[in-house]
């Protein structure tokens, strides 16, 4: 099995793939493991689910220093599983795929890295996850500003803010976490909120040294910890239901928040959004509206016209003169494969397909029609607004696994799924999605150009997991 990508993804494909007696190559395009967790080093940045949950179920961790462990340290637990399941040697880093060609005769995949290595293997596994190309924004003049710009994803740690004037553009996940610790050291940030986002409170502190010895003596009760976090946030599913109780109920209380956290009722209104709750990621933040009402920081919401060498121009004429400009401003997060050319039978193009098809799709978000042997983790249409990715992850390395078996017990070379399977499920999640705060209206990066959520998982985990426990056989045609 080939495995593209060295994140959460691929050490956990790699991981479960050996253990069930496959070969496996990883192949990585940066000189590290650990995908997010290695690329993301921006000052605040941290994991938003709870560190005992957002980690392997067959590699848990007992001395998470926090709630909510920050990248180094997430950084540091994926080298430590790859360690211990003696994954290290299978990982190929600097090989940044570019190319995979399903060859129907002997029902294999060729794939080609950018260096000119070639590879082939029965089985390919794309693990490079949804949000790994940076986006800019696109406002005229950004290549003509002369003062630092780094993006949150491309985070320069050698550049000293103290004393600096500093400009945030955004105010989504990445913007939330690294803004308290920005104000803390600049002479002035301004922070430009196109639209605001919905913060829920975080409650993150340092676990205590007895929590600590209680994880690392008694297994159970750390399971029973996780799994506590596990269904309190499963319970709160009902909450992405457009116009449900739950959702009206909790919009309520964070409106409530924000008049309670905010002294100035302007700014509180500034800050508190038009659109459904969930509709975009809802985040979490203890320190986000303190930091919004420091003497040092102002947000600013007229929106930004252009850029000239030295400032950032809104729309009322105003220079606001930067030393620094950060574009919080996310990834794209369309692509699921950017930059590799996959082609399957018949010398389908993957990426053309989604094109005509208003964006891509999979069969849970794991299989397509046409490319057989070839499967997606964290793939169209299984992300989430309530629960662990690590958890859905899990789910579709062990259907992954079971659609191998079920291929070597009818003895054959390659399986795919039938393009009515997929086609029907997709007309069913597509129309699922309608009734959730998705579908809402907002921007947001869970909705290709054409309006289509393709980023989004439709209801609550526990179906997913029902889903993924076994492939229905008459789904696949077995080659
Ligand atoms: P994002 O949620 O896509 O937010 C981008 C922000 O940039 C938005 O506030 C957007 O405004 C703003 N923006 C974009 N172009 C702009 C322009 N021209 N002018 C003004 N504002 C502009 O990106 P992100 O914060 O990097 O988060 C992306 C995803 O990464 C999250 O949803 C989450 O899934 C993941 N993430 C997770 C964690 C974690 O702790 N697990 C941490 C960080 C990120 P509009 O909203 O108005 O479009």
């Amino acid at each position: 099995m080939l495995i593209v990508g060295a994140g959460f993804g691929g050490i956990c494909m790699g991981i479960k793939a050996k253990g069930a007696g496959l070969s496996v190559v990883i192949l990585e395009r940066a000189g590290d493991i650990g995908g997010t967790w290695r690329e993301n080093v921006y000052p605040g940045c941290a994991c938003d689910t709870r560190s005992h949950h957002y980690s392997f179920s067959f590699f848990m961790k007992s001395d998470w220093s926090r709630r909510f462990a920050g990248h180094a340290e997430i950084l540091e637990y994926l080298h430590n599983a790859v360690d211990a399941f003696e994954l290290r040697d299978d990982i190929h880093l600097n090989q940044t795929v570019r190319a995979l060609h399903f060859d129907e005769d002997s029902s294999t995949w060729s794939v080609k890295t950018a260096s000119g290595t070639a590879y082939r293997a029965r089985f390919v596994v794309s693990a490079v996850g949804q949000l790994n190309q940076p986006a800019w924004p696109d406002l005229p003049g950004l290549e003509t500003f002369s003062g630092k710009r780094m993006h949150s994803a491309t985070w320069d740690t050698s550049y000293d803010l103290k004393g600096k004037t500093v400009a945030v553009i955004g105010n989504g996940a990445s913007a939330v976490q690294l803004i308290p610790e920005v104000a803390k050291k600049a002479k002035h940030l301004t922070v430009f909120q196109r639209s605001p986002n919905w913060v829920v409170e975080r409650n993150d502190r340092a676990f205590r040294e007895i929590e600590k010895t209680l994880f690392r003596w008694i297994p159970f009760w750390a399971w029973l910890y996780r799994s506590y976090f596990y269904w309190r946030w499963e319970k709160s599913w009902p909450e992405f239901i457009t116009n449900s109780r739950p959702a009206k109920k909790k919009t309520a209380q964070l409106k409530e928040r924000v008049a309670q956290e905010v002294n100035s009722s302007e700014l509180a209104a500034t800050l508190t959004p038009k659109f459904p709750l969930g509709c975009r990621r809802i985040l979490l933040s203890d320190d986000y509206y303190p930091a919004l009402q420091r003497d040092n920081v102002a947000v600013e919401t007229t929106p930004i016209e252009r850029l000239d060498a030295n400032s950032l121009v809104t729309a009322d004429g105003i220079h606001h003169h930067v030393d620094c400009l950060v574009a919080a401003t996310g990834f794209h997060s369309h692509d699921f494969l950017p930059g590799v050319q996959v082609t399957g039978l018949g010398n389908a193009d993957l990426h053309k397909e989604w094109e005509n098809k208003g964006g891509a799709e999979a069969y849970l978000g794991i299989t397509v029609a046409g490319f057989p042997n070839f499967f997606f983790l964290y793939g169209p249409n299984t992300n989430l607004g309530h629960s662990s990715i690590i958890f859905m992850i899990e789910c579709q390395v062990h259907y992954i696994l079971k659609t191998i078996d079920l291929l070597k017990r009818k003895g054959g070379s390659a399986i795919e799924i039938t393009h009515n399977s997929m086609g029907e499920f997709n007309r069913t999640i597509q129309q699922n999605l309608k009734r959730t705060a998705w579908a809402g209206s907002c921007n947001s990066w869970y909705k290709s150009a054409q309006g289509k959520i393709i980023n989004n998982w439709s209801t609550h985990t526990v179906g997913y997991w029902l889903r993924t426990r076994r492939p229905i056989a008459g789904h696949y045609h077995v080659k």
